[in-house]
Order: structure tokens, then sequence, then C-alpha cells
């Protein structure tokens, strides 16, 4: 028995399968050690707050009294290492989530300052980096500045200290993951030294961190190593492949407060919010995430190992320490990103049938192909990718709900180049 029973797959691909299974063997090991322990944490603090069968039942018109909601939200926070947490269906997207706590903290005239370079692409509009678009935080008189990563991808530690000696901040924002670039995820451990730094200058000034793709993927989150808020988006990691839509914030209890205040309404915060039919998919999505992730760090490890043994230029690489579940393809040409997407598209449980073409995405700058074939529209938890057509043709690709389904897709994207002729 073997995948052949179902799918047309070259000997070779297959062989260089194999292939990567053993080479990766001590990588999956690991993964695996850190999916028992955020398995642990995350039973542990459904148990520390008494989860229950009628927290699930789900509340209508304001909310009041949901207590569902509010075990739900305390375990986040325990998740996450953090005082309190935010985390509801109401939230769009990851991104509607970010603006939601940058503008609960952020005040006119207030500086903040990013110190991981130029952030994810729908992110630079809420900033207003290159205009200043409607309803941007440029827009409300907020003072944007960046320090640019070093020539290597990796933050700079003394231009950051410089600029918060220079002047005087009230956050500093970090994205733990690459989004659309080559630079390298950063790791807790990288987190950690970014917040000393700041803190060693500016000890007052706020830390945020982008957290998405990288819950989980390590035992600690990065409030417990120095940051004061977290954000990120349930149709990624922490939903665990379930949560339906929705967003966290998680941190201090202070700026968890003000993010409420400004995502219902000034002094009536977390207190509202009806969870419809929804809590259910929220705390199954988040007792799952662990494993979810873990699914989706192995994948990860096999096509970077696979690509790389096909002449690709890879990062990370298979054996390189992780800090988000992206894994970066760089695929060289327009046909062979195409051909990919493609190809893993057709592997997909649904949408299978559907042949993806390069489109011009709101919030995105360049064309991008895509390829998600998901029970939940764009979630990035289940096996995808995503190329902007532009140098170096590059594909990021992310997620897996199970190992097994998600091998297969990456199987059948590397077997439609070889059907294009555009595979090295
Ligand atoms: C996915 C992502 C976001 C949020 O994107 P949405 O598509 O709005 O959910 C923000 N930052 C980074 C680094 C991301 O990967």
């Amino acid at each position: 028995m073997s995948i052949t029973n179902f799918f047309n797959i070259d000997n070779k691909l297959l062989d260089l399968s194999e292939k990567a299974l053993a080479a990766t063997r001590e990588q999956f090991e690991k993964i695996e050690k850190v999916t028992e322990f955020n398995q642990l944490k995350v039973l542990n603090a459904f148990i520390k707050n008494g989860v229950s069968e009628a927290n699930m039942s789900g509340s209508t018109g304001y909310g009041y009294d949901d207590r569902g909601r509010e075990a739900l939200e305390s375990v986040m926070a325990e998740c996450m290492g953090a005082e309190d947490a935010i985390m509801r269906h109401n939230f769009a997207s990851g991104t509607h989530t970010l603006t939601v706590a940058l503008f609960g903290v952020l005040r006119p005239n207030d500086k903040v300052l990013v110190l991981t370079g130029r952030p994810y692409d729908t992110i630079t509009g809420v900033f207003g980096i290159d205009e200043v678009t409607d309803g941007s935080l440029a827009d409300f008189g907020v003072i944007y500045n960046q320090v640019d990563l070093k020539e290597d991808g990796t933050p700079d530690i003394e231009k950051i200290k410089e600029e918060l000696s220079k002047d005087k901040y009230k956050m500093a924002y970090i994205q733990r993951s690459r989004g659309y670039s080559l630079r390298p995820s950063l790791t807790i451990a990288d987190i950690e030294e970014l917040c000393k730094a700041v803190k060693s200058v500016s000890p007052d000034t706020y830390i945020m961190v982008d957290n998405c793709y990288g819950e989980f993927v390590e035992t600690k989150e990065p409030c417990e190593v120095g940051a004061d808020l977290v954000a990120g988006s349930l149709i990624k990691n922490p939903g665990g492949g379930i949560a339906p839509t929705g967003g966290y914030i998680a941190g201090t209890r202070e700026l968890v407060e003000k993010c409420a205040n400004r995502m219902t309404c000034p002094g009536v915060g977390k207190e509202v919010g009806a969870t419809l039919g929804h809590s259910r998919e929220l705390y199954m999505g988040l007792f799952a995430a662990p494993h979810t992730v873990g699914e989706a760090v192995k994948t990860a490890v096999f096509a970077s190992f696979l690509f790389e043994n096909l002449g690709y230029e890879v990062t990370p690489r298979y054996n390189e320490t992780r800090g988000d579940i992206i894994q970066c393809l760089t695929l060289g040409n327009e046909e062979g990103l195409v051909a990919f997407c493609q190809g893993m598209q057709s592997g997909a449980p649904v949408d299978s049938f559907v042949v993806p073409e390069p489109w011009d995405m709101p919030g995105y700058t360049d064309k991008v192909i895509m390829a998600a074939g998901a029970f939940t529209l764009g979630a990035s938890i289940e096996l995808s990718a995503d190329a902007p057509l532009r140098e170096p043709y590059a594909a990021w690709m992310q997620g897996g709900l199970n190992f097994h389904s998600a091998k297969a897709g990456i199987l059948l994207a590397a077997q439609k180049m070889l059907d294009k002729g555009v595979l090295k």
C-alpha cells in the first residue's frame, strides 16, 4: 500500500519522499516533544478554568454574563502566558485583530517603532506607512518609524537601542513571522533578546508582537519572555483548523483592557459580545491547536527537505530551528510557482478541481497566486501556499491539518511541476 494506490507520483519523487522521512526523523521527534508539552499546557488550562459542557452553549444579544466566553478567554490567557486575553469570533481577520490592538494602545502623537523592518503587506496600510490611508494610525496622528533588518535578515539591536534612546516611543512592535519576505522568522529566544534590549533602554515602552503563525511552535510564547501584548488570527495556529473565523489578543491586564475598550466601547470592554454558536468551535480549536501546529511543522520540514534535494533554495532548511509554521521555497520563475500551487490545490480535500491563477488581491501590491483548498475560506493552518508574482518567485507554504494528507499535497505539487516540465 502506498500513495500510488490513489495518486500517480513519479518513482524518483517517491524515492526522495522516503529519503526525506528518514532524514527528518530527528526533527520529527523534537516536534513531537514540543507538541506534547503544549498539549499538556492547554489541557491544564482547561482543567484549571473548570471548562464545562455548559460553557459551550453560547449567548445572544449583548452576550452579558457569558460564562463560556469568559472561561475561554482565561484559558487563552493561560496558554499565552499572559494576564488576560480576548478571544472572539467577531474579529474578521488577523489584520483586524492587530488593528484593534494597535488602536487600543496608541494615541495621537504617540510614536511606534517597528523593530523587524517593513511589516507584513496588510499591516502597512494600518500604520499608513506609504501614504496616509483613510482611518490609518497615521491619519490619527500616530508617528511611525521602523528599524530595518540587517543584511542577514535579523533585527539590528544596536540601531534599535540607539533609536529608543534618541526618542520616546509608546510602543515597540515585533513581527514574529517572516510574512512574504525571505528573512528568518524570529524564535522565542530572538524575541526575548529584543524585549531585553528594548526594556534596557526604555522600560516604559510597551512591546507588542504580531504572533501570527508562531503560536505553539515552541514551548514558550512571547508574553513569557517580556512582550506586553500579542495578537493573532484564529484561522491560523490557535484555531487548530476548527475555529471558523476570529482572532485573539493577550497580554497585561492593563493593555488587554485598552484593547477591549477599542473592540467594543469604552467602559464596556470585554463584558459584551454574543458568542452565538461558536464557543464550542473555539474551545475545540484551541484544544486541537498544539497537535495541528505540530502536523503543520512536520509538513514544513518534509517540504523543505524534498525541495532542497530537488535543487531549490529553501528557507528554513529542514534541520533549522523554527519560529513559525512557514516554509519558503524559492521556485525561481512564474511557471514553477504556478505549477506548484496548481499541484498542491489538486491534492486538497476541498476544491481540488479548482485551478488557481494569479490575481490582484485586496491589501497586496503584486499579483498573488494561492493554493487554498480548505474547509475554512483562507485558513492557512490548512495546507496552503501563497506566492506574490515577483522576484525571486518564492512560494510561502504553510499548514496541514494532518501530516499524511499534507505530504500528499506536497508530492502532488512537485509532480505537477514535473508534468509541466518545469521541475529542475
Ligand atoms: C497572516 C498574518 C497577518 C494577518 O493577516 P490576515 O490575513 O488579516 O489574517 C499579520 N501578520 C502576519 C505576519 C501574518 O502572517
